[in-house]
């Protein structure tokens, strides 16, 4: 009997997907870009993850790296940032835009990362509501899942919303210390969860979810999938998908 729940214990345990910055490596179009939205979506993965920065006159755009195309996005206006395009032509994406791109679907959730402003942490939790704000006024919240490397960005939307799907990046954090503040998931890194596997069914057993990014080698999948994380993180969401039907 025993052996029989755990045999069935585990095969419960599929982990969801998750597209790191869209659909975008094997699919040859920019990360962070709407087609790499478009992309995850026509995949149909489980979420797909983009990173949202502020620029100096408080428009939320869609981009990794603190500049885009070499244009700085916090010290700059959204004009300024529409003299570059991605390769295939788009502009950079606003977070409105991009919202209600994957607002047009119900199966993909939008995995909303909050980046740390590099004007410091008063800018960052201003960044914070104003995506808070966004979701909320387009509907978003129930198909969103915000995370952030920032802490305070963490606490400040927990203390906006008791119900908003959080989860944290920074990975120094132990599961009890999230949970009593409030911060129900954490999406960490392979090196750490790695360092700390125990991480994993402490979360569990707290009736905490568990991420991690970014899962892009056959063996650290594997690896992942047996230590039952709820979600996998990845630049290869085809390769991911193979070995899940497998
Ligand atoms: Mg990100």
């Amino acid at each position: 009997m025993i052996l029989l729940c755990t045999t069935l214990g585990s095969f419960a345990q599929t982990p969801k997907i998750v597209a790191h910055r869209g659909a975008w490596k094997n699919t040859q179009v920019p990360q962070n870009s709407i087609a790499s939205l478009q992309k995850a979506i026509e995949q149909k993965v489980w979420g797909t993850e983009f990173d949202v920065h502020l620029t100096k006159d408080n428009i939320l755009v869609v981009c990794h790296d603190n500049d885009f195309y070499g244009i700085d996005i916090a010290t700059s206006t959204y004009q300024e940032l529409l003299a570059k395009t991605h390769p295939n032509g788009e502009k950079i994406p606003t977070a409105e835009e991009y919202l209600r791109e994957g607002l047009k679907q119900n199966k993909t959730r939008l995995i909303f990362e909050i980046k740390t402003n590099k004007l410091g942490v008063d800018r960052t939790l201003e960044s914070t509501e104003m995506c808070y704000q966004l979701a909320k006024k387009m509907k978003a919240e129930k198909k969103t899942v915000f995370i952030a490397f920032s802490y305070p960005a963490c606490l400040k939307l927990r203390e906006l919303d008791p119900k908003v799907n959080v989860q944290y990046l920074n990975g120094d954090k132990t599961p009890e210390q999230l949970e009593q503040d409030k911060i129900y998931a954490f999406d960490y890194s392979v090196g750490t969860l790695k360092k700390h596997p125990e991480y994993i069914g402490q979360a569990k057993k707290l009736g905490m979810k568990t991420n991690v990014w970014t899962v892009n080698k056959e063996e650290d999948m594997q690896y992942f999938i047996k230590q039952g994380v709820d979600y996998i993180t990845t630049d290869e969401p085809e390769l991911l998908k193979r070995i899940l039907k497998n």
